[in-house]
């Protein structure tokens, strides 16, 4: 950018301060004390008690699915959602290079391998071409499933994530995965609300899943979900993050190697506070956008909207520099002066624990890692 000087200005306009502008930042003007302070007077705060439930609720309507369950966060959630989709040790799990750490660390978590296959340019995240381009030339469908021919390994799930809340081309992933028979496990960890030809992200995999980490549009502190459809597979989630304990008066009884996973109620009564303010925060970011948008017109700079035929929550906005010379002097000048701008992150080839994990030529995940930056994208009136 060849006036840094301008965004920064335009920037201090519209967050109205000149103090620090971090990226995104959790606001809490609804009833989150008010339902905070319910649960310390109930003293349910732990991992039963009202607020769970009624968040488990609240998360199937706002994902268009037949089954939540609440979780201590979005890794722990994409971590069983695999083992639940059928991820087993050895397997190979297609996802993207371009994504946030956790994605790989749930497939490895599994004793899964993850491929690594490129994004396309216009959604950020992971391409239905290169997924048929690797399946064809890679697969072959036995009556278990599909297995890599090479490696003899078999492919067991597909985990796409929709970068900064931008939803893949869904219908495109449906098709080629369904013709190969590996089910997709959507990481919505950054998509809540987001939409894909008017359907939530979440509603399409087998399994998904959200997080509620801090820095996401709404938070329980921490926290995250498992959505699905199949209502059995969700009521074997649940029972698997609950230390897999069989119902009883009194007895433990534990039939499985279960996991402590659990959203505790002082967790859930924020994000329930939070969950209905999930409609008003999204305008209230679309509408930073289209001012964003505005400016970065006029600057002749790639500012990244929706695709037509999807709705964007906007979680973190970011612009699409030239090239990586600029995109360092841009985060070098605007961090510089208060105003924090931060790079997509380095593919996960790239971190010493995934090199060796195979990867297509990434043609499209390296021009992006090079040239796009998060802008302060937190809710503003
Ligand atoms: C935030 C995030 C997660 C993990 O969520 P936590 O709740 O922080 O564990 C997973 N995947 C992606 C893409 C994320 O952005």
């Amino acid at each position: 950018m060849k006036n840094s000087g301008l965004f920064i200005e335009f920037v201090r306009d519209a967050f109205n301060t000149k103090e620090f502008i971090p990226l995104h930042e959790p606001r809490f003007t609804g009833n989150e004390k008010k339902y905070v302070l319910e649960t310390i007077d109930s003293t349910f705060v732990s991992s039963v008690g009202a607020f769970v439930d009624q968040f488990e609720e609240m998360i199937k309507t706002v994902s268009d699915t037949k089954k939540g369950v609440a979780l201590v966060n979005g890794t722990a959630a994409l971590q069983v959602a695999l083992r639940l989709a059928g991820v087993n040790k050895g397997d190979e799990v297609i996802t993207q290079a371009l994504t946030f750490v956790a994605t790989a660390n749930a497939i490895n978590y599994n004793q899964a391998s993850p491929v690594f296959l490129d994004v396309d340019l216009d959604t950020m995240g992971l391409s239905p071409s290169s997924v048929e381009a690797f399946l064809d030339e890679h697969a072959e469908l036995r009556e278990d499933g599909c297995y890599n021919k090479k490696t003899g390994n078999r492919i067991s799930a597909c985990v796409p994530m929709h970068t900064f809340g931008f939803p893949v081309h869904m219908d495109e992933l449906l098709k080629v995965c369904s013709k190969w028979n590996v089910p997709i496990v959507e990481d919505a960890a950054e998509s809540i609300g987001s939409k894909y030809k008017n359907k939530p992200t979440g509603s399409f995999g087998k399994l998904s899943v959200f997080s509620f980490n801090g820095n996401k549009i709404v938070t329980a502190g921490g926290g995250g979900a498992i959505v699905t459809n199949d209502i059995q597979l969700g009521d074997f989630a649940k029972y698997l993050t609950t230390t897999a304990k069989k119902p009883h008066k009194f007895e433990y009884f534990h039939d499985e190697v279960g996991y402590n996973y659990r959203m505790p109620n002082l967790n859930a009564s924020l994000i329930c506070a939070q969950l209905e303010q999930l409609d008003d925060f999204i305008a209230k970011k679309r509408a930073l956008a289209n001012r964003y948008d505005e400016f970065f017109k006029e600057e002749a700079i790639n500012f990244r909207t929706e695709l037509p035929d999807t709705y964007a929550n906007y979680w973190l906005m970011c612009v699409q520099l030239n090239n990586l010379e600029e995109r360092n002097q841009f985060l070098e000048e605007t961090n510089g002066k208060g105003i924090m701008t931060r790079p997509i992150w380095k593919l996960m080839y790239k971190l010493p624990m995934y090199s060796h994990c195979f990867r297509d030529d990434q043609k499209n995940a390296e021009f992006l890692e090079d040239r796009i930056v998060n802008i302060p994208s937190s809710v503003i009136n």
